[in-house]
């Protein structure tokens, strides 16, 4: 068998036609456009990288969008600051942290300075309930992107079994709890891996769906792949490589030459799951300026 490569570049394009009309609509209704801050401590090249996407996005479907570059040192007090100040402003809707965060400021902390209805990013422990209690908000971009390309590739889950490998906040527990909720466009039978599952294989072996959030270069290998498996590729990691100008090349968390000679579709890296996480900010961004429309109303 050799895969189907799930063009990640092409559902987000199609994904964003449909926002750009939106985003159009609510302009004309509300004669504001939405709104997305984004606040960085200092200017880490692989952050910088995801914000520039970002803000390519934001452009091309007519969301307003700011970076805040603050000094990496930055006192855990004036981040705050800047939080509140950005919940204050009516004409912000959303606000996104750019993470990895330095070692000095609290991370959770920050996250719950966000005002939730602000919070794009879904990581406000008040976002993060509502979506395990099956009533979501706003829903982190990474899983959320995921959800809805295995839908528009044909590969919905309900009575699938989805195997994730990694237990992150940001990716491999949001994408469990939207999998397994009881709703036609979930409904899956989910098993959860991390660094504590004996036999990884054992699992990944069993998945339907295989989704890798480990950050770990090519750790899931073809045969550790169910024939006829549909796998996501989250992983992006730079590996050494002298022929390449830059010194490096970014690969994923799945072996992607052995996989796809198993897997029925399969994401690249780059071009996958990538593209599909900066629209889903875009969507979300509309989704908070929308809440903001009707609380006024
Ligand atoms: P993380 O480091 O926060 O979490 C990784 C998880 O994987 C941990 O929970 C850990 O328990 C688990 N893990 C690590 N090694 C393992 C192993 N050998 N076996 C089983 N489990 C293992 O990372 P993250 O933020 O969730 O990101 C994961 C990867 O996805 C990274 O490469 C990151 O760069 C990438 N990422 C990509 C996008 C995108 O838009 N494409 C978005 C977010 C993250």
């Amino acid at each position: 068998m050799s895969a189907v490569i799930i063009d990640g570049r092409a559902i987000a394009d199609e994904i964003e036609r449909a926002i750009r009309h939106d985003v159009s609509n609510y302009c004309s209704l509300y004669n504001i456009a939405p709104s997305l801050v984004v606040i960085a401590l200092g200017k880490d090249p692989r952050s910088m990288s995801y914000i520039r996407q970002k803000t390519r996005v934001c452009a091309r479907v007519g969301i307003r969008d700011r970076t805040i570059f603050l000094p990496l040192e930055t006192p855990e007090e004036d981040l705050l600051d800047a939080v509140c100040a950005m919940n204050e402003d009516s004409s912000v809707h959303a606000v996104l942290i750019q993470e990895p965060l330095p070692k000095h400021i609290a991370s959770l902390k920050i996250l719950q300075a966000i005002d939730p209805i602000k919070d794009v990013d879904g990581f406000h422990p008040e976002n993060v309930g509502l979506s395990v209690v099956g009533a979501p908000r706003h829903e982190p971009c990474t899983p959320k992107g995921i959800f809805e390309a295995l839908h528009r590739i044909g590969c919905a889950p309900a009575g699938r079994h989805a195997v994730i490998v990694g237990r992150s906040n940001l990716v491999g527990k949001p994408m469990m709890n939207m999998l397994i909720q009881k709703t036609e466009r979930a409904n899956a039978t989910a098993t959860l891996c991390h660094t504590g599952t004996p036999d990884l294989a054992f699992h990944t072996r069993q998945a339907d769906i295989l989704i890798a959030a480990a950050g770990r270069p090519e750790l899931i290998k073809g045969d550790m792949i169910k024939p006829g498996a549909a796998v996501i590729d989250v992983g992006i990691n730079a590996v050494d490589d002298p022929s390449s100008k830059k010194g490096y090349r970014l690969v994923g968390d799945v072996h992607f030459e052995s996989a796809r000679e198993v897997a029925s579709a399969l994401t690249p890296v780059p071009g996958g799951v990538g593209p599909l996480t900066c629209v889903m900010l875009a969507s979300n961004t509309l989704a908070a300026a929308r809440l903001a429309a009707e609380s006024r109303s």
